[in-house]
């Protein structure tokens, strides 16, 4: 059979890429009203200039399956306001301590024989103690070694942390702004924006690749929405990897009220991530569920080109492993994983 050709670079390359990003560079930073342009365009004239965006940089078309993994769950001494595992909130959610060793990777094997290209780590920490880091370093080199992508979400890191998990070979960390910075500050009062975008050029200076998104439908308006995309799209680089979340209100956290964002609004702004974000895998993360099949097909026009794969997420649950197969056969497209394995063939 002859082996189908992939365009897109080898994560070993994307790491050090800034020509990955010259889109940006080259027209400068993304003000906050060009974004809002974007968003207020015609559906169509949209769509169109996000296929424009899809076929430039992702020729293959393929989806990536991440696979997420609490490897410590509830407890957290921070007060998001979206997040049922802030110890302060009444939510209905068991605080765990750090999972085993052995634990995680039979997890990690799973989520690989299902499907899954990477694998994610998240603990409920406001950030590691050092102790914390060495076990999960253990854990990092035991899910590479099973030859997943691996990403942890820990918390706050200092530079001497971010060494170190850089050290045991982790591919992505993954810190979200959440939102823009002047909404922040009505989610979330126990940490800053300025700790967040610390916490992400600790990353880049250890040389791992950032996983950094938000969410979506906290009550933020479309400006504040543009906003927070351009506070992405003007990282330098910008991510490689952007999950957007769509608000689940979840009982006994401050937001369980909210009113649920417009389904479209929420197809835009993926679509306005993928214009300004146009090499950075556009992740569909918590919320796909409530979304339905027709709203994440409209996503996957708008050219997300990742989800959250199998397990449970952080806030909410998430489809079942064989519907996310079954609406990705209907709609014809190809895993990340699959795609590797033509070009094997
Ligand atoms: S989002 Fe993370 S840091 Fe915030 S409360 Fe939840 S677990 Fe803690």
């Amino acid at each position: 059979m002859q082996a189908t050709q992939t365009t897109e670079k080898p994560l070993t390359q994307v790491k050090s890429q800034k020509d990955l990003h010259k889109e940006v560079d080259a027209s400068g930073a993304w003000s906050v009203a060009q974004i809002e342009t974007l968003f207020a365009l015609p559906f169509s004239e949209l769509m169109f200039k996000v296929q424009e965006a899809h076929r430039a940089n992702f020729p293959d078309g393929d989806v990536e399956l991440a696979t997420f993994l609490s490897i410590k769950t509830g407890g957290c001494p921070e007060d998001c306001g979206y997040c049922h595992q802030a110890a302060r909130y009444d939510a209905d959610v068991k605080a765990n301590k750090l999972m085993d060793l052995d634990e995680v990777l039979e997890a990690a094997k799973a989520a690989k024989a299902a499907g899954s290209n990477r694998f994610c780590m998240g603990a409920a920490w406001r950030e590691p103690k050092d102790r914390d880091i060495e076990k999960v370093t253990a854990m990092i080199k035991g899910v590479k070694a099973l030859g997943l992508e691996t990403c942890a979400t820990l918390g706050m890191l200092e530079t001497n942390q971010a060494q170190a998990l850089q050290e045991a070979d982790l591919d992505f960390y993954s810190h979200n702004l959440d939102t823009s910075e002047d909404f922040y500050r009505s989610v979330i009062s126990t940490r800053g924006y300025q700790d967040r975008l610390d916490t992400i050029s600790n990353v880049r200076a250890a040389g791992m690749s950032v996983c950094c998104g938000g969410i979506v439908g906290m009550g933020e308006s479309r400006e504040q929405r543009a906003a927070f995309l351009a506070r992405l799209a003007n990282l330098s680089p910008y991510p490689e990897s952007v999950p957007i979340n769509h608000l689940v209100p979840v009982a006994g956290t401050p937001l369980e009220d909210q009113k649920p964002l417009d389904p479209l609004e929420f197809v835009r702004t993926i679509a306005v991530a993928r214009i300004t974000m146009p090499r950075a895998r556009v992740r569909l993360s918590a919320g796909r569920q409530e979304l339905g099949r027709a709203v994440q097909a409209m996503c996957f026009q708008a050219d997300a080109n990742s989800i959250f794969y199998c397990e449970q997420l952080l806030t909410t649950g998430n489809p079942e492993a064989e519907q996310d197969q079954e609406l990705l056969a209907e709609l014809g497209l190809k895993t990340k994983q699959s795609c590797k394995a033509e070009v094997l063939v």
